[in-house]
C-alpha cells in the first residue's frame, strides 16, 4: 500500500530523518518506537504529506508524494491522522468536527454526512456526545472523537502519533480498545507509541528509530523478545 525509499528530512542544516526505507502492506500494522527526538513524529507527518521531504520517495500505491502532478489533498484524503493532542476544532461540536471533512473536502450533503457521524461515533463509543463541545469531554473522549473524525473519511491507512501520551491513565484503555478494534477489522496502520505492551500485541512489524534512522526493523516478537541491534537491546531493557 505504501512504500518509503531513502526518505530524508532536514530542518535548516539539521538532518532529522536519513535514508528511512520500509514498505507497508495492505492490512499491516507497523509500530514505530524509539527514544525522544529520534524522528518518529517527523516521519509520521511526512507520511501524511504534512511535511515536505528533502530526499527519497514516498509512494501510496503507484502515486508518488511530492510529484508535481500529484494532488496532495487527494492523497491525504486516503490517510487518516490522529495527533497526540487531538487537534479538534474547539468551537465546533463533536458532530461538526466529524462531518467537517465530509462536507468541506468530500462535498457530501449534510444529511448523508450526519448518518456517517452517527455510525462513526457509535464505533468509538461516543454516540451520546454528538452535541457536546470538545472542552466538555475527557481527554480520552476527545481522542476517540478525533479517531471518529479520521475514520469518517474512510481512509485506507491510519497514522497515529502517540495517541495516548497526553491522556490520564484511566483514559488510555478506551482509546487502545478502539485502536485494537481497528486492527481486528484489518485496518492498515502506522502507530507511533510508547505503549510498548500495546505495540508488541498488535504490531506485525516494528521500526526502532534512533537519531533519524531505522536502527532495527523486524517482527514485533524479534524487537521485543530477541532484539538484534545493540541500541534496540538497551532500549528494550531500559523499559523494564
Ligand atoms: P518524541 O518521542 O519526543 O515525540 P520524536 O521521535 O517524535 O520524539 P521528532 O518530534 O520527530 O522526534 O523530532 C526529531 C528531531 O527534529 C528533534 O531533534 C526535534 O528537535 C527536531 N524537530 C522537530 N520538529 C522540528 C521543527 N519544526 N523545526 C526544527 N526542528 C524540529
Ligand atoms: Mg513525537
Amino acid at each position: 500500500l505504501m512504500r518509503v525509499e531513502r526518505l530524508c528530512k532536514r530542518y535548516g542544516d539539521k538532518t532529522v530523518l536519513h535514508d528511512v526505507s520500509f514498505t507497508l502492506g495492505q492490512g499491516e500494522v507497523k509500530g514505530v518506537i524509539g527514544p525522544s527526538g529520534a524522528g518518529k513524529s517527523t516521519l509520521a507527518r511526512c507520511l501524511n504529506g504534512l511535511e515536505a521531504i528533502d530526499g527519497g520517495e514516498i509512494w501510496l500505491d503507484d502515486i508518488r508524494f511530492g510529484d508535481r502532478h500529484t494532488k496532495l489533498d487527494a492523497l491525504r484524503a486516503r490517510i487518516g491522522f490522529v495527533f497526540q493532542d487531538f487537534n479538534l476544532f474547539t468551537h465546533l461540536t463533536v458532530a461538526r468536527n466529524v462531518t467537517i471533512g465530509l462536507t468541506k473536502v468530500k462535498k457530501m450533503a449534510r444529511a448523508e454526512a450526519e448518518a456517517i457521524v452517527r455510525r462513526e461515533l457509535a464505533r468509538v463509543g461516543l454516540e451520546d456526545k454528538l452535541d457536546a463541545y470538545p472542552a466538555e469531554l475527557s481527554g480520552g473522549q476527545q481522542q476517540r472523537a478525533s479517531i471518529a473524525r479520521a475514520l469518517a473519511m474512510e481512509p485506507e491507512l491510519m497514522i497515529f502519533d502517540e495517541p495516548t501520551s497526553a491522556l490520564d491513565p484511566e483514559s488510555v484503555g478506551g482509546v487502545l480498545r478502539v485502536m485494537r478494534e481497528l486492527v481486528r477489522e484489518g485496518m492498515t496502520m502506522v502507530v507511533v507509541s510508547h505503549e510498548m505492551a500495546f505495540i508488541e500485541a498488535v504490531a506485525d512489524d516494528v521500526l526502532f528509530m534512533v537519531d533519524g534512522g531505522i536502527h532495527e526493523e523486524g517482527p514485533a516478537e524479534q524487537i521485543f523478545q530477541h532484539p538484534q541491534g545493540e541500541r534496540t537491546r538497551e532500549f528494550i531493557q531500559g523499559l523494564s
